[in-house]
């Protein structure tokens, strides 16, 4: 079995004891005869073991369709914006004062909108998103959804930024857009500024937990 041959920093090398069949990389460039203390000597091991290790790294990757603001969208698109910002006035926020305002365009071409719905006792507080699930499937069972925008005010201050879904309005979504078996377009928008499109709920939560995984 090949080891470092300095039995001091052999000691003082826990790395190097446990994967001793290992030269630490400063022993091979002094011939062996190793003077290296023991900090650098782990540091090498660790890199070659990494290197050595069945790990490996995956990469997901996300795509947002980007726009300057909601007039650069399509006018149906532009026109669901209007609507999620319209059912901000639904929304009942006595607690936090922050509105969240959604909209969905069916796959019937009828349109459904809902806001959040808060409660004294915070856990049983409604997300507008799920609100509005909730209203597609009562008002239209069996329905896909193409296409839902989401928006938020908070108090009386404009907001210039899209705000993304809770985890918990992700993974309402998604088992919605799973059992219908349509991909369903998101789009995030502020009261101004720049506009935010996914292709699917799976963008939002894509190591997700679903059916399947039962
Ligand atoms: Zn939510």
């Amino acid at each position: 079995m090949l080891s470092c041959i300095s039995p001091i920093l052999r000691v003082l090398c826990d790395t190097c004891i446990l994967y001793s069949n290992i030269f630490c990389a400063l022993c091979v460039l002094r011939g062996l005869n190793c003077i290296c203390i023991a900090v650098v000597r782990r540091q090498w091991s660790v890199v070659i073991f990494s290197y050595l290790s069945p790990m490996r790294e995956k990469q997901i990757t996300l795509t947002v369709q980007v726009y300057d603001s909601a007039d650069e969208m399509r006018s149906d698109e532009k026109g669901l914006i209007e609507e999620a910002k319209k059912a901000l006035t639904k929304a009942y926020v006595p607690y936090s004062n922050f509105k969240v305002g959604s909209a969905a365009l069916l796959d019937n071409g009828e349109t459904l909108s809902a806001a959040n719905q808060e409660n004294a006792s915070y856990p049983v507080c409604v997300c507008s998103e799920v609100v509005l699930l909730s209203a597609c499937s009562s008002v239209y069972p069996g329905v896909s959804i193409r296409k839902i925008a989401i928006t938020t005010l908070s108090g009386t201050q404009a907001s210039n930024s899209p705000k993304a879904p809770c985890g918990q309005c992700r993974q309402t979504l998604l088992e919605f857009e799973k059992r219908s078996g349509n991909d369903i377009e998101i789009i995030l928008a502020g009261d101004t500024g720049p506009v935010y499109k996914l292709a699917s709920v799976k963008d939002l939560l894509p190591l997700h937990f679903s059916a399947t995984d039962l």
